[in-house]
């Protein structure tokens, strides 16, 4: 999509800190870190959000999921534990209009979820 920030860095228009890429899944570190991990994992393709990934798209969420946890256990985060979010919507606190997995680890993770 034309005008999304993430298309634009996962198709390498604007530079990341890549972290993992193939044909459908590109990772690069978050530019405001909340912990001293923080990954983000997105689809190649563009959805706005959650909401706007159907049945046709389960594979394509098994795969996001899938890679997070190989992205945790290279960074080393599995033994002492992480915290993979989406955030869906204003209500959410989704910013950036294309799905993504934030990946946090390297601290012990409070807050509204701990
Ligand atoms: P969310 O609030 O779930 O939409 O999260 C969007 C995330 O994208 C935030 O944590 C931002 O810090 C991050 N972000 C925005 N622009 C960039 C960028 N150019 N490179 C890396 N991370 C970014």
């Amino acid at each position: 999509m034309e005008d999304c920030i993430f298309c634009k860095i996962a198709s390498g228009l604007i530079p990341s800190q890549k972290v993992f890429e193939d044909e459908n899944v590109f990772a690069f570190r978050d530019i405001q870190p909340m912990a001293p991990t923080h990954i983000l994992i997105i689809p190649k393709v563009h959805h706005a959000n959650l909401t706007a990934m159907d049945k046709a798209d389960q594979t394509l969420g098994g795969t996001l999921l899938h890679m997070a946890n190989i992205i945790a256990q290279q960074e080393n985060l599995d033994n002492d534990g992480y915290r993979i979010a989406i955030n869906c919507g204003p209500w959410g606190g989704q910013v950036v209009q294309h799905v993504h997995l934030h990946l946090l680890g390297g601290r012990e993770l409070a807050g509204e979820l701990g």
